[in-house]
């Protein structure tokens, strides 16, 4: 007998989940709202998903990623039929959505925004960066899926305008969070991709030029620059500062990996607690 085997402890009557770990946004935490960015760690999956693989569509079992989609949305204390994804085409597109598309893909989107309780916006990557937005004061959320095209398209402007719209947010109110994503230490584009930022203004702050004919692009920043001009203060915006590409234990990396699962970014407005007073005396 091993000397595990001595210390193991018993078998449990009730099985338990293990607990998922999220990475928070100090930008983003507050009594109104619950929010968390995945990492690959507490999860069913096995290679090349291993563990909490969150994305559909990527080769990996339906009945596994659907048991990583409960297990992360029970570490945000909510539901699995809370959750709403969008199709994450690498456009500009932001879609309002609210309890009734529940359960739902939303086609042709790359960023979702709700005002909604009971509602978890769900972005899943793995390289590309992504982003939530709480407005406290209006009590919304949303979430963006920003890889070089969606960056080079406005996506996270767009949310903020979305947002603006549908819900009269101020841009000044809003608490940003931008989780894993690659880093310019890994990714090198080539002269068309760079030529899609070359005119903006802070080109020489996400461009470095690599090798001959290649560029590093710092895409987190790009979004944080595009972020402070629709009006966010920078102060209220937060990045995790992590490269998925540099962390494999933690992350899945796309271009690291080729086949690998995908990481969640999760927002939802949290219902106010229902208080019960006593009666009066
Ligand atoms: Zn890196």
């Amino acid at each position: 007998m091993s000397s595990d085997a001595a210390v193991a402890p018993p078998a449990a009557a009730v099985a338990v989940t293990p607990a998922v770990p999220l990475l928070l946004a100090p930008t983003v935490e507050g009594t109104g709202v619950v929010h968390g960015f995945t990492t690959r760690l507490g999860g069913v999956s096995g290679p090349p998903y291993a563990t909490l693989n969150l994305g559909r569509g990527v080769g990996d079992a339906p009945a596994l990623v659907a048991e990583n989609r409960r297990r992360a949305l029970a570490a945000l204390g909510a539901e699995s039929a809370a959750h709403v994804e969008a199709s994450q085409v690498h456009g500009g597109e932001v879609a309002v959505v609210g309890r009734a598309d529940r359960g739902r893909k939303v086609e042709g989107a790359d960023g979702l925004v709700s005002a909604e309780p009971d509602v978890i916006l769900a972005i899943h990557a793995a390289d590309c960066v992504p982003i939530l937005l709480w407005d406290p004061r209006r009590g919304a959320v949303g979430a963006v899926h920003a890889g070089w095209r969606g960056t080079a398209a406005g996506v996270a402007a767009a949310a903020v305008a979305t947002m603006r719209q549908a819900f009269g947010t101020e841009p000044a109110d809003l608490r940003v969070g931008i989780g894993p994503a690659i880093g310019p230490c890994h990714y090198e584009v080539d002269t068309p991709v760079a030529e899609a930022f070359a005119a903006w203004p802070c080109a020489s702050s996400v461009l470095r030029p690599g090798r001959p004919g290649y560029w590093h692009l710092d895409l987190v920043e790009a979004n944080r620059r595009m972020l402070e001009e629709a009006g966010v203060p920078d102060a209220q915006i937060w990045s995790s500062g992590s490269c998925t590409a540099c962390h494999r234990h933690l992350f899945f990396s796309y271009r690291r990996e080729g086949l690998t699962g995908r990481m969640g970014a999760l927002i939802g407005v949290r219902r106010a607690p229902r208080i019960s007073l006593p009666p009066s005396e």
